[in-house]
């Protein structure tokens, strides 16, 4: 009896239930990535799709270190699974499922479709801890705030061990398909931004491990101070690897021992938290998928965004806004494939609440720039800063980006790193502007643009 491991965004050999329980009973096992063109370009951005040729290039060398290949073909997801389970003979198909909305639909036509074949067909989830059908209010319904929904999550996560790679001999059954090298598929020769991406990240999991180590000694005994500095290390920057699978959510609760009997210190419930806002996000998803592109609060949809925004848009891609802060945070992005979380909300709140641009089109320039970016966390970040998301900022709490970088960045490190031209910034203050007029320009007034914000919202109020 032969089973099958089909691999999406769970890119790691530990605490991998998929793998563990593929062995059991089987007398060999397939290890495959099919990669569906058309699934992985419309669901990934092109940071991604550079974090995902490197992630599987690690998987694949791991494995074969443990004499087992990881194949990778091309093909349509369900068609090909099909396709092999019917000429190989296999009798079980295993997954991790992968949460995304679009994996979810094919998940579950290869699932009603193997049913038919009497194939079983076995799904696990680490994604998140608690899946999200089981958290749901008094009434039965699915919390709208995050405070609630933290403590039911909480309460109904008991802490699973972390599987380890199987010990025992795994027999690799290697199937007879065409294979596909990594790097033809996913380089991006129109995107040539992408390779010195290579400077500052390793993907894979033997990093994601190092990176919790480092965070665990380092940062997190100061992370709920340190952590809204953008110009500090105070973050974990695990962000990606979690995205990919790479280390689930599940390990780095065990790691820290959060739930057993350990009394947390503010710093690590501050993170604990933060990993919490994370299972929000994907809970929300789940129970209200129209929140991809559209507001979770529906009134806000019919909100007065400016219609003729493309100049603005453009210089806020590319970091020529005028104000420090942002332009700095978007270089930061378009270099390192990263932004720190205080700076997101900051350039996010610029978008939307001053140069009142539509909250999609931020999301999407995050989706395609963003190592980390994901669906869920990133319409939930959007939607949080624009105001129109569950437990969303109120809408007359605008971010000053002046403000923000005295508070945040008062030494200008943050600021200093990501701007050559950190000189020809007023700053700070709007009145340098009027007297200098050899200092950048911002494009907007921030005062007159907040009011209008705040006049557009309160129609909707
Ligand atoms: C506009 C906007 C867009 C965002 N888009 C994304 C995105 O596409 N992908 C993404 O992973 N995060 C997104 N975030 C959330 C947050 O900014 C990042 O998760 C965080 O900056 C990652 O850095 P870190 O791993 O060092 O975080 P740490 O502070 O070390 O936190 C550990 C982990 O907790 C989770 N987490 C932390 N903060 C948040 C948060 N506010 N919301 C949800 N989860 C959180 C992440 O998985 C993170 O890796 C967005 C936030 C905003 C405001």
């Amino acid at each position: 009896m032969k089973s099958l491991v089909l691999f999406s965004n769970d890119l790691r050999l530990n605490d991998n239930d998929a793998i563990n329980s593929s062995i059991k009973g089987y007398d060999a096992t397939t290890f495959l990535f099919i990669f569906d063109k058309i699934l992985y370009t419309n669901t990934h951005g092109s940071a991604n799709l550079w974090w995902l040729e490197k992630s599987l290039q690690d998987l694949k060398n791991r494995l074969l270190k443990k004499n087992i290949t990881l194949q990778i073909i091309e093909g349509d997801f369900v068609k090909k699974t099909l396709e092999i389970v019917e000429k190989y003979d296999f009798k079980s198909v295993f997954i991790n499922q992968n949460k995304h909305p679009e994996f979810i639909k094919k998940e579950d036509t290869l699932s009603f479709e193997l049913k038919k074949r009497n194939t079983n067909f076995f799904t696990f989830n680490k994604t998140n801890l608690v899946h999200p059908s089981l958290i749901l209010n008094k009434s039965g319904e699915p919390y709208k705030v995050y405070s609630p929904f933290y403590k039911n999550c909480k309460l109904l996560y008991s802490q699973k061990k972390v599987l380890k790679f199987p010990l025992v001999d795994i027999t690799n059954f290697k199937i007879n398909e065409v294979e596909i090298n990594t790097i033809e598929i996913f380089s991006l020769d129109d995107n040539k931004w992408a390779n010195k991406l290579d400077q500052y990240w390793k993907p894979g999991e033997t990093e994601a491990i190092k990176k919790l180590e480092i965070f665990f000694k380092g940062s997190l005994s100061n992370y709920k101070e340190v952590r809204d500095l953008p110009g500090s290390t105070g973050t974990s920057r695990l962000s990606p690897y979690l995205r990919f699978g790479e280390i689930t959510t599940n390990q780095i609760i065990n790691y820290f021992n959060f739930h057993d009997n350990h009394d947390l210190s503010k710093h690590e419930e501050h993170f604990i938290k933060e990993l919490y806002w994370r299972e929000f996000a994907y809970y929300i998803l789940f129970h209200f998928p129209y929140v991809t592109d559209k507001p979770f609060n529906k009134k806000y949809e019919n909100f007065e965004w400016e219609s003729d925004y493309s100049e603005n848009l453009d210089k806020w891609k590319k970091g020529m806004t005028g104000i420090r802060i942002v332009d700095a945070a978007m270089n930061e992005l378009y270099e390192t494939g990263w932004m720190h979380n205080r700076t997101r909300m900051i350039t996010a709140s610029f978008l939307t609440k001053n140069l009142l641009i539509p909250w999609q089109e931020g999301e999407k320039w995050f989706r395609d720039t963003l190592l980390d970016a994901d669906i869920a966390n990133n319409v939930m970040g959007w939607q949080w800063v624009s105001g129109c998301g569950t437990d969303a900022a109120p809408y007359f709490r605008i971010f000053n980006p002046l403000l923000q970088e005295k508070k945040f960045d008062p030494e200008n490190i943050y600021t200093k790193k990501w701007l050559k031209n950190f000189d020809l910034y007023s700053n700070g203050d709007e009145k340098d502007l009027l007297m200098n007029n050899n200092l950048i320009q911002p494009i907007v007034d921030l005062g007159a643009s907040r009011n209008i914000a705040l006049e557009r919202f309160s129609k909707i109020k």
